[in-house]
């Protein structure tokens, strides 16, 4: 286990063991993870493998019979039956116990529900077998009861969302009365068991709420954890320390170590959030030490247990506890159950409690979900060795963990691997363009401020609500008389906002001051142009929750994914910037003696930006953004529907110092300013992101040259998708159907990038079908609002009919497998709608519906799987599920589609990290977000001088000559 490499594979090969049935599946699936290992192992496991082969039934079972021996060590019993057994032989070693369920993932109430009847169900066996069990210690029993379960929260909602902790409370306090109340009845203690960050406050929160109602607030056996790896843990333990002194009755603490380390520093890399975890392992140590104190201090009020392997861990609480005169009865250590067992041995015999944390599930199923939890956490890999402590002397052991705080290295960053791109000579290594670019964060809405500041933001957006806003010109504020409104799209009756509507006469000014502006514009420095931007890209974070606020007036968007559009605004912004600096300069094609050529960029001239709504700052910014660093003038086109957001850029850019003229602010209907500008022979460049109706339309008209017309019309043209998402037989599908749910449900399935077409292999297809249907059903679907919604309304009364009609297509081809009733009355709100049976020639599998709407295709296998995958006419998202290692690099190489995602969702492209865009009819081959973006507004432009007079030329030439990009001073 010392190979990481040979680790991890083996942890995988563990993982996706329990959902392979057959022998042959099972060698597959080993021959891939294990042969072409370069270590020691690899002759062994090719010689396993190649005889696995020849019997591959027999090799299948052998192989999870001896995973399933393995599982023993780990798993305490297949059930309650079983477990039993092994609770009986511990409390002959004066071990006690708690429980934990281990079961998938809960990705439906109907799982929520079936893991709370399990509590139960556990619960009364437990107490009707343990009758007239006695403490081990005969003393201080009446804190210690003997029956103990441990409640994993997440597994009693399935939708359980850290922007809205009362929605969490209202739906798990029901779930949760029962299994307490009987739990009580029964003398039983229950701990809430404490999960990944995102649910920490909800847990804490949930805790003080149920224990503090009549029926609860005097009852002494409830238990929740604390952290140490978390920089939060010691404001949480005194709130509860507080808490549990004005409620007047104890209650305990677990404190643990934490076992999410790696989850919660790579969740919050990406989405740019402070790490909530302490990033030196030996600083969880001595917080571990500093909550051992307040807890021990505070044992008049709080009962401790210590969850820890780490012996100084453990010494120190005993030092502790002698010191402040606690008798080692009144708290107990908990350990995992079969690991540490000398440990366990010695503190049972120096008269301490000790308490195994048993898992209870089926072994195979309930290894893979052990080996899940170690992947989430590989510093947790002592876990799986048995002797945990090799070779290492007492005293490094019991060494104060503060002595390894100073100069302790802190974990390295993700390694990249630079592979073959080293350049000829060794001396440099191309740095991938994501890289040296740091993306805007995400808000985090597990912070109540962020929640409160969400939620003034909309009350103040309401009174906000029907304002009007001009077209600005030439940085003039123009009103014509004529405004289109913009409804929210959850409550009609409410007017967002009145934008003033732009005609052809205002078209036709606009052009004038954009071409008039162009080349002041494109003579300015690249610094300067670069500078509005992230000048503009601070003020949207400056105004982000109002910005935030309004899109979910306008567009219906919950309010993550409101969050998640401004945020990506404002990476258009700064990485476009920077992008521009790296390739704004002139810069030498070649060392050549003698003469020297200088590629450089012109700007294309004025561009017409014209926007969907769908992702309305993001979409129109991105765009816009990228023309005008470039320099390029604009005018932009935003969707009627979304017109005021297309004002807050706009005030946003004049704000930031656009000049006059440079930016000029066009609403009005597409069909007629919109084919205006389109055709105009002074127009240079469209960038375009809408339907496919739509873009084809600007696509041709574009081609064609008007009379005067100067120059080549460019067009950037995103399209729409039909995206499909494969799930293999071997897939996760605690993730794959989450994933799934999301991809297709998440702001209605008005994404570009929304997976319309679910594909799934036959041999898996009952089970994800029915995790599937039960997950649809519990989404939340209402008015976003509501922090925490999922599903909101479609964004106006045309589309809402037309999904309808395709709903109505879908009844007639294919067979209705769900739709939700509950959906509110007012407001545009389209039920979420499953269809299955459905074949790649129906309608409801070709044509992009832009609504929540999925169709579900049944395959025989791969390569049926791959081939409807790529049946459509579009090229844009694709999904694949799987943990064949040979299976995800076929997907890798044949899925056809503009963005391919494995195993995760198939949205929620990042700037710099994700460039965006398809191409068959999904778009024109073109990256939003990319290194190579730019150029499509850029026209590449050489200069080369002959440098020899008379045979003889300059040594040295310059990389870099700015003065190629400005005309001389006079
Ligand atoms: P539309 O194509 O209906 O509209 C897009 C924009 O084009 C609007 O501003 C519209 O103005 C304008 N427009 C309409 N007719 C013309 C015309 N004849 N000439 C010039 N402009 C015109 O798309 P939606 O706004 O409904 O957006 C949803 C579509 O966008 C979906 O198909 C989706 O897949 C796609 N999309 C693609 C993305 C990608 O990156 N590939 C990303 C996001 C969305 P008006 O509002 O006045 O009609």
């Amino acid at each position: 286990m010392r190979d990481e490499h040979f680790k991890v594979q083996m942890f995988r090969f563990v993982d996706v063991l329990a959902s392979l049935h057959r022998g042959g599946e099972i060698v597959r699936h080993l021959d891939e993870y294990f042969t072409d290992m370069r270590n020691g192992f690899a002759p062994l496991v090719r010689t396993g493998v190649q005889a696995a082969k020849i019997v591959p039934w027999i090799s299948g079972q052998l192989l999870r019979w001896n995973v399933s021996g393995m599982a023993r060590q780990f798993i305490a019993g297949k059930n309650p039956h079983d477990v039993m057994k092994t609770l009986r032989k511990r409390r002959a070693k004066n071990i006690g116990f708690t429980v934990d369920l281990l079961g998938e993932a809960v990705v439906s109430e109907r799982e929520a529900t079936e893991y709370a009847a399990r509590c139960l169900e556990l619960l009364e066996y437990l107490a009707r077998e343990t009758q007239g069990w006695i403490d081990p210690l005969g003393k201080n029993s009446e804190l210690f009861p003997v029956v103990n379960l441990s409640v994993k929260i997440s597994a009693l909602y399935s939708q359980m969302n850290p922007a809205d902790p009362a929605d969490a409370t209202a739906h798990l306090a029901p779930k949760l009365r029962p299994i307490l109340r009987r739990a009580r009845e029964l003398g039983a203690f229950v701990n809430f068991d404490m999960e990944s960050y995102a649910h920490k406050n909800i847990t804490l929160e949930l805790f003080k709420t149920l224990f503090t109602e009549t029926e609860f607030h005097d009852w002494p056996h409830v238990g929740i954890v604390i952290q140490a790896y978390l920089r939060d843990a010691e404001a949480d333990l005194f709130d509860l320390i507080d808490w549990g002194r004005a409620r007047g009755t104890r209650f305990t603490v677990r404190l643990v170590k934490g076992a999410y380390w790696d989850y919660e520093k790579i969740k919050s890399s990406q989405n740019g959030w402070n790490i909530p975890v302490y990033l030196q392992k030996p600083e969880s140590d001595v917080n571990f030490e500093l909550l051992t104190r307040i807890l021990l201090e505070n044992e008049k009020n709080v009962t401790s247990a210590f969850g820890s392997h780490n012996v100084r861990s453990i010494a120190h609480a005993q030092a502790l506890a002698d010191q402040l005169g606690i008798d080692r009865s009144r708290f107990e250590f908990q350990l995992l159950y079969g690991m540490a067992g000398p440990i366990k041995r010695a503190l049972v015999e120096m008269g301490y409690r000790v308490r195994e944390y048993c898992p209870v599930g089926e072994l195979l199923p309930g290894m893979s979900y052990l080996v899940r939890r170690l992947l989430e956490n590989t510093s947790n890999e002592g876990f799986l060795r048995a002797k945990f402590s090799d070779n290492v002397s007492e005293q490094q052991l019991l060494r104060d963990p503060r002595e390894l705080l100073n100069g302790a290295a802190a974990p390295p960053a993700t390694s990249v691997t630079t592979g073959d791109r080293q350049l000829p000579d060794g001396a440099s290594v191309d740095v991938p363009p994501g890289d040296t670019y740091e993306n805007a964060s995400l808000v985090n809405f597990v912070y109540k401020e962020n929640q409160e500041q969400m939620r003034a933001a909309l009350r103040q957006m309401r009174t906000q609500l029907g304002k009007k806003y001009p077209l600005v010109i030439n940085g003039q504020k123009i009103w014509t008389g004529k405004t289109i409104a913009s409804f929210n799209p959850s409550s009609p009756k409410e007017i967002v906002g009145h934008v003033t509507e732009a005609g052809i006469p205002e078209a036709e000014h606009a052009l004038e001051a954009a071409r008039s502006a162009s080349k002041q514009w494109s003579r300015t420095t690249i610094e300067e142009r670069a500078r509005l931007l992230e000048r503009a890209a601070a003020i949207m974070e400056r105004r982000r929750y109002e910005l935030s606020a309004l899109e979910v007036f306008e567009v219906g968007k919950p309010w993550a994914e409101a969050d998640g559009d401004i945020r990506e605004a404002m990476d258009f912004c700064l990485f476009y910037a920077q992008q521009m600096r790296l390739i704004g300069r002139p810069r030498l094609t070649q060392h050549v003696p003698g003469e020297e050529s200088y590629q450089h960029y012109w700007p294309r001239g004025v561009a017409l930006i014209v926007a969907p709504w769908n992702f309305p700052m993001a979409i129109l910014c991105g765009m816009t953004s990228a023309a005008l660093v470039t320099g390029n003038t604009a005018i932009i086109k935003p969707a009627e529907q979304a017109a005021v957001i297309g004002a807050m850029l706009m005030e946003i850019f004049a704000e930031a110092g656009v000049p006059p003229g440079v930016l000029n602010f066009l609403p009005g209907k597409g069909s007629i300013i919109g084919a205006h500008l389109v055709d105009h022979k002074d127009v240079n460049l469209i960038a375009f992101t809408g339907s496919r109706e739509v873009g084809l339309r600007i696509w041709e008209s574009a081609g064609q040259t008007r009379p005067g017309q100067l120059q080549l019309k460019h067009v950037v043209c995103e399209m729409g998708g039909k995206n499909g998402v494969i799930i293999d037989s071997d897939a996760d599908l605690d993730e794959a159907i989450v994933d799934s749910i999301y991809s297709a449900f998440g702001y209605q399935g008005q994404k570009c990038s929304a997976c319309s077409r679910l594909i799934v292999l036959e041999e898996n297809y009952r089970r994800v079908m029915q995790r599937l249907l039960s997950a649809a059903a519990s989404l939340r679907v209402g008015n976003p609002e509501e922090p925490g919604m999922t599903v909101g309304p479609v964004i106006d009364k045309t589309a809402y009919d037309r999904i309808q009609e395709y709903i109505a297509i879908g009844k007639s081809e294919a067979t209705l497998a769900f739709q939700r009733k509950d959906v509110p009355a007012e407001g545009y709100f389209v039920p979420p709608t499953i269809f299955v049976d459905v074949t790649p020639e129906m309608r409801i599998a070709r044509e992009e519906i832009f609504g929540p709407v999925l169709s579900v295709i049944k395959v025989r296998d791969l390569d049926e799987a791959i081939e409807v995958a790529n049946s459509t006419d579009y090229a844009l998202t694709a999904g694949f599920f799987s943990r064949s290692p040979a299976n995800i690099e076929r997907a890798k190489a044949e899925i056809v589609a503009g963005n391919v995602y494995i195993n995760r969702s198939c949205t929620g492209a990042v700037v710099g990290r994700h460039p965006f865009g398809g191409f068959k009819m999904s778009g024109g081959g073109t990256k939003a977000g990319g290194a190579d973006y730019l150029l499509q507004f850029l026209l590449p432009r050489v200069v080369t001088e002959n440098i020899t007079r008379h045979g003889f030329a300059p040594e040295e030439t310059p990389q870099y000559r700015e003065e190629f990009l400005w005309p001389p001073k006079r």
